[in-house]
């Protein structure tokens, strides 16, 4: 009943028609911002009291009930700072990063998007031993961050507590950096251990960059099908999406374990996936397919674009919009070179318009965690 008056009340003093004399132009529908639905052309930027990100009050996040509009479809990126990389033993290594991440940053920012950057503990010591705290500048600049889990996919079983240990080691580097509010999120740490159980234990809220590993830990009847045997996983299916169903992937659900992708009542972690696979791999389908048809990489072009930008106009036409939904695109630190910029801002510029249309909103994966539970509240 609060918000029905809150919307009420918003109506009074925008002074918002409710008789239909609206002063727009006959051939210009007077625009519904403001009616508490979030339809149409609106989205989280041009009707921020409709469609409102997480971190503002619930009261524009959630229109009264019964003119609740749709959920919204998020659009993430995740780079991720490798366990594999030498930040923290060769300083101009992570100075080329911060060049890479800044120059993406700078880039993304023209054209309203939201990097989020990801890190396993070489960058993040890097960020302490160089005294150059810039995983806090990312947050300062808008833009997501968290941690980076690269353990567990060769991992034998081990107690729980003991696999938690890894989530935790993780974290704790990117916490000193960010504060444990900013870091909720860790993109993999799937394996045959319980990686639900562990990363909850470990204080994460959501587990994102949701690949083939994550399988290992479920029983042969929980997989995809009889082929994703352990072997299949370790030497193919890893970093294919997950869940491999795109219609259960693009949507947040709770597990209480790793035995399986159906939403559990009591969870202990959430699973935000939405992997669309890497940005230079669209054409090729890598994410659907095996990485291996691109080694040693494939090549960024308008065609990846194009291929990314129909692949979510299918997915607005056939999306439940009762639930949040959330797609990830994959861009490696190194894609972000002047060399590609031509790709990079044609890639900004069509996810742009398709921001304008309404049909996706920029997020970190942070934002998009947390305007899940707002929706579900
Ligand atoms: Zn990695």
């Amino acid at each position: 009943m609060k918000k029905s008056i809150l919307v009420a009340l918003v109506c009074f003093i925008s002074a918002c028609s409710l008789l239909g004399s609206s002063p727009a132009t006959p051939d210009k529908p007077a625009s519904p911002c403001g009616d508490g639905v979030c339809e149409g052309p609106e989205n989280a930027q041009n009707c921020p009291a409709d469609c409102g990100l997480a971190g503002q009050p619930a009261q524009t996040q959630q229109p009264a009930a019964g003119t609740r509009g749709a959920a919204l479809l998020y659009i993430t990126t995740m780079t991720h700072m490798e366990q594999g990389f030498e930040d923290d033993t060769n300083q101009a290594i992570f100075e080329q990063h911060i060049q890479q991440l800044t120059y993406g940053m700078d880039l993304a920012d023209a054209y309203g998007a939201k990097l989020t950057i990801e890190s396993e503990q070489p960058f993040a010591r890097a960020n302490t031993k160089w005294n150059r705290n810039f995983m806090a500048e990312i947050v300062a600049r808008g833009h997501g961050v968290g941690t980076h889990c690269d353990f567990g996919f060769r991992d034998p079983l081990m107690p729980v507590e003991q696999y938690a240990q890894n989530f935790r080691e993780n974290k704790a580097r990117v916490d000193v950096l960010v504060g444990a509010e900013n870091n909720l999120g860790c993109s993999g740490g799937g394996g045959a251990n319980d990686w639900a159980v562990a990363a909850g234990m470990a204080g994460f809220e959501y587990l994102d960059g949701v690949v083939g590993m994550y399988y290992l830990a479920m029983p042969l009847e929980n997989r995809p099908d009889s082929a994703w045997t352990d072997d299949y996983i370790r030497n193919e299916g890893y970093h294919l999406n997950a869940p491999v169903d795109l219609y259960q992937r693009i949507y947040l659900f709770g597990l209480a374990n790793a035995q399986d992708f159906v939403a559990d009542a009591n969870p202990v972690i959430v699973i935000s996936s939405g992997e669309m696979g890497p940005l230079a791999g669209m054409v090729e389908g890598i994410g659907e397919v095996s990485g291996a048809k691109c080694r040693p990489e494939c090549a960024l072009n308008n065609a990846d674009v194009d291929t990314l930008a129909a692949k979510i106009r299918e997915i607005d036409q056939n999306r439940d919009r009762s639930r949040v939904a959330k797609l990830a695109i994959y861009i490696p630190a190194n894609l972000f070179e002047p060399e590609n910029e031509p790709t990079l801002r044609y890639f900004f510029e069509q996810m742009k318009a398709l921001a304008d249309q309404g049909i996706i909103t920029w997020a970190t994966q942070k934002q998009v965690y947390e305007a899940n539970i707002a929706w579900n509240q």
